[in-house]
């Protein structure tokens, strides 16, 4: 099921190019009371509420996919956990073991280790990328986004797929420089992520997926996800090993080669196999 966010917050299931707005499910949450649990109470109670949304899409008015605002399927993470680049390009023919060369990687990212974005530049692909700091270069990241389902602490490498709810295109937009990256990446439409989420039953191997991106219908990335260096369940037991996972936390798994800037009036067009195309708007803040 791939499940969205549009227009003034209603809630939708895409089906072809057309949007069911299931918004009613909204009524179905708990009622909750200050100060509530952390996360995102949609993505928490999605399991349990699958049955309603399907009953609502018999009845559902539906809109056209592509006159919706589609925001981000995920409205109150408590956290944007981000992995460095993740992607090991593939070696060239003599150019040494590709045992050592994958360890080398995998300890280097160990090293680096995951970082945060601030959940206040989480955007969806309608909103577009509002560009501050004209004068530096402001870089795109195409990345696969893992949606966590369900609080997961300290998790094992045999369970960790169970906690993810599913998957989104994220964008982890970047000012290039030298401050901290918590800060550089933390700008206000930074983290971009849509076009919806895909429920995990529809992508049993998220380990294979071609992905994407263009600007101005150029193509600066492509990869498949069967590259990541630190893959997925590695990525939830690492995590989880630091800080609970809420649901609606986003974990984006990091980016191949490719990454270069991009100026206001650009459109950026990203796309992952399973998932979806979400184009972006960039613009100046
Ligand atoms: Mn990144």
């Amino acid at each position: 099921m791939k499940i969205c966010r549009f227009d003034q917050n209603r809630i939708g299931v895409v089906d072809g190019d057309r949007i069911l707005d299931v918004t009613g499910v909204l009524e179905h949450l708990p009622a909750l009371s200050y100060p509530g649990p952390r996360g995102d109470v949609l993505i928490a109670n999605l399991e349990r509420l699958r049955p309603i949304i399907v009953e609502l899409t018999a009845t559902a008015p539906s809109v056209a996919l592509n006159a919706a605002n589609l925001l981000s399927p995920v409205a109150n993470p408590t956290k944007l956990i981000c992995a460095p680049v993740n992607y090991l390009k593939h070696l060239e023919e003599g150019e040494g073991d590709p045992e050592i060369h994958y360890n080398r990687h995998v300890a280097k990212i160990r090293e680096v280790a995951l970082f945060l974005k601030a959940t206040s530049a989480l955007v969806g692909p309608a909103e577009g990328v509002r560009l501050r700091h004209l004068d530096r270069r402001n870089d795109h990241e195409l990345e696969l986004a893992v949606v966590i389902g369900r609080t997961a602490d300290h998790v094992g490498l045999e369970e960790a797929m169970s906690y993810v709810a599913g998957y989104s295109i994220g964008l982890d937009m970047t000012v290039r420089g030298l401050e901290d990256r918590s800060f550089r990446k933390s700008i206000d439409s930074y983290a971009v992520l849509g076009p919806w989420l895909v429920t995990a039953d529809e992508i049993p191997n998220p380990g294979t997926l071609d992905m994407s991106l263009y600007v101005n219908g150029q193509l600066r990335q492509t990869a498949n996800t069967c590259d990541l260096i630190v893959n997925i369940p590695e990525l939830i037991v690492w995590a989880s090993s630091f800080y609970t996972l809420h649901p609606g936390d986003v974990i984006y798994t990091g980016t191949p080669e490719g990454v270069g800037p991009v100026e206001p009036g650009d459109t950026i067009d990203a796309e992952v196999a399973s998932i979806g195309t979400m184009r972006v708007p960039v613009t100046a803040a």
